[in-house]
């Protein structure tokens, strides 16, 4: 059967990558399917109840700035919030909410079902349709055909999965999920590319069985950090603390007992795992110096007894999780209520993918989140709102939307995977950007909020939000900019340091031992009324380090010209004179869009580079 209407873009998978992508396309106007396994684990967290984290916090804002949903749905479901790198400088703070996966569920559930232009629909997808090499819509399981002008793929870590517990290992998408084992093969037919990735899990514990008052005692921070630029406190529900305990010796003994009958270590998972995110077997292996581990327990939610036990990922046998789990402090009487486990999945090597994560072998198929060789949910979000973004922007013929690696976070990682491609999962982390300064999380609006809204990303509320924010630092920077304060000043012993001539109070603010709320403590400088805190916060950043910033725009500016010069799809590397096989070899492998990236891809030389300029002048 054929269904009646076609659609602009069919996305399927509804996982993280999948309902961003969804929700931009039908955001920008799109007719818009979203098609998954079970409209009940929409926004599912596969594995930790958490959202954001050094590097995947910047994500996040970065969704949340053009409009998509992550954030929103963290602050819905936030039950403990941090300010990671709190102490540290702005670039590599990051917010970090411990979310309960019922309501963070439901607050993606209710997004998706409020959003006009946007269908959802709950399958299988086993099949691609295709028109030679362009992609035409898709079949369903119940052999129900859907015709869309994109598609865009986001099956996570289900296309062939094969879950190990020991040497058991069955068939799965994720505990508890089928795999998609027919649309994996399909795609196995077609010319992508692709390879094994695994990843790996903890066994669930019930609260019940523990005994936290053993344990330190992790709060979340006061005040309450807030994830989207639209949240606010009032949206989070109630907070609940986490706890730390640690592995000894004893639990080390008992894992290095099992690991004869490990999948890892006996070979039998081939697909390699993230290196960020090593099992506990693997850390043991990995650092045999250590006799302890640290264990943050992290509850699953308000109305479940379940915790998730963090940095105990395993998929060593049964009868040894337990024995380990209960060998740890606090956990001796512990009831495990899920296994541990990993699970091995098909992902596609992204060099194949062009920089708006378009399939280079088929036209109009859109590639987004797991199946890119990417782990995390942030990670899936943000190509998931790019890739949507990107197929809506093909059938409305508007411009795409790609992002610099000095515009986002987004656009670094991106530009990594189809420049570089991955041999492991990847996650982001801070020090993958060069330009880390002006990608901060505080101002992931003021970089993507304009661009957004002009692709029609951003809701008008939104839009008026930003706008009241940016007019407010402008007010209050220009009244600072405007009060001077003179060593005669009546309120001059109210400041720290010395004040030896006379100095405008934003320059104030630019010193070491000043902050906002010294400045606004003071009678004569204080705003008429108090501001937000977000405003305030901006004021003090874009003093202090605007000269750092400033810096780093210099680079930036001496490196775009090299950055966006475009290579054309047709560029015939054998005709390039001086080359040599290898550099040629590459670049034919990779087909870099910009001069850029191709600078980029490891092999190919700056040598290589100025030839392929001097090509351009002359092909001009
Ligand atoms: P998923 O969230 O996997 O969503 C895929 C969606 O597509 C699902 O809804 C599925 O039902 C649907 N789907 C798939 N195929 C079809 C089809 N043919 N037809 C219809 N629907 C389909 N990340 C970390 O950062 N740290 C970790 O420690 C970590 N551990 C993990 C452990 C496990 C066991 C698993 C499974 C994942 C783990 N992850 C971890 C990864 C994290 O869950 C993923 O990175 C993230 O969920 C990827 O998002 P996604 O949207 O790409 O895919």
């Amino acid at each position: 059967m054929r269904y009646p209407e076609v659609f602009d873009v069919i996305v399927v998978g509804g996982g993280h990558a999948g309902t961003e992508a969804a929700l931009a396309a039908a955001r920008m106007g799109a007719k818009t399917l979203l098609i998954s396994h079970n409209i009940e684990t929409l926004g599912q967290m596969s594995c930790n109840p958490a959202i954001g984290g050094i590097g995947k916090g910047h994500l996040v804002r970065e969704i949340d700035a053009l409009g998509g949903a992550m954030a929103l749905a963290a602050d819905r479901g936030g039950i403990q919030f941090r300010t990671l790198n709190a102490r540290k400088g702005p670039a590599v703070r990051a917010t970090r909410a411990q979310a309960d996966r019922i309501l963070y569920k439901a607050a993606i559930r209710q997004m998706l079902e409020n959003q006009p232009n946007l269908m959802l629909f709950q399958q299988a997808v086993d099949d691609l349709l295709l028109d030679g090499e362009r992609v035409t819509g898709i079949r369903t399981q119940a052999g129900i055909e859907f015709t869309g002008k994109t598609v865009v793929l986001t099956a996570g870590t289900f296309l062939a999965g094969q879950i190990h517990i020991g040497m058991n290992n069955y068939q799965g998408g994720r505990a508890g999920d089928p795999p998609a084992q027919r649309l994996a093969d399909r795609l196995r037919e077609l010319s992508l590319g692709v390879g094994r990735l695994k990843t790996g899990t903890p066994p669930r514990i019930d609260i019940r069985s523990i005994d936290l008052s053993v344990m330190q005692v992790q709060p979340g921070d006061t005040p309450e950090p807030v994830f989207s630029f639209m949240g606010s406190v009032k949206d989070h529900p109630q907070q609940v603390n986490c706890y730390i305990t640690h592995t000894n010796e004893r639990t080390h003994e008992i894992i290095r007992g099992g690991l004869d009958r490990s999948p890892m270590f006996t070979g039998v998972i081939e697909g390699v795992g993230p290196r960020y995110c090593p099992s506990i077997e693997d850390k043991i292996h990995r650092f045999a110096d250590k006799d302890s581990h640290q264990v943050f327990v992290e509850p699953e939610g308000l109305t479940t007894n379940e915790i998730y036990p963090n940095g105990i990922s395993t998929s060593l046998p049964f009868d040894i999780q337990l024995d380990y789990v209960r060998s740890i402090r606090g956990f001796e009487r512990a009831v495990i209520t899920r296994p541990g486990y990993a699970i091995e999945y098909d992902f596609f090597d992204p060099r194949g993918l062009k920089p708006t994560l378009e399939t280079r072998a088929i036209e109009g198929l859109f590639f987004a989140g797991q199946i890119n060789g990417t782990t995390g949910y942030e990670e899936a979000g943000a190509q998931g709102l790019m890739a949507g973004a990107n197929a809506a922007a093909r059938v409305l013929g508007r411009e795409p939307l790609t992002l610099r690696r000095d515009e986002a976070y987004a656009g670094v990682m991106i530009d990594d995977l189809i420049t570089q491609g991955t041999l492991e999962p990847y996650r982001m982390f801070t020090s993958r950007a060069e330009y880390r300064l002006m990608l901060r999380e505080d101002n992931a609006d003021q970089r993507l909020t304009p661009i957004g809204h002009a692709l029609g990303l951003v809701d008008e509320a939104r839009w008026r939000a930003f706008n009241e924010k940016m007019e407010a630092i402008a007010r209050e920077q220009a009244r600072l900019g405007a009060l001077w304060v003179h060593p005669d000043h009546p309120d001059v012993s109210r400041l720290p340091g010395v004040i030896s001539r006379g100095v405008n109070a934003l320059d104030l603010l630019r010193r070491p031992e000043m902050d906002y709320q010294q400045l606004a403590q003071v009678p004569s400088l204080a705003p008429e009324s108090p501001l937000p805190a977000a405003v305030t916060e901006q004021i003090e950043i874009e003093a202090k380090y605007a000269g750092y910033v400033d810096r780093q725009k210099d680079e930036v500016s001496r490196s775009v010209k090299q950055e966006t010069q475009v290579l054309p799809d047709d560029l015939d590397y054998s005709q390039i004179y001086g080359l040599s096989n290898e550099v040629r070899s590459k670049l034919e492998t990779h087909r870099p869009s910009t001069l850029g990236q191709a600078g980029r891809i490891p092999g190919v030389t700056p040598a290589a580079i100025s030839l392929l300029q001097v090509h351009l002048k002359r092909r001009s």
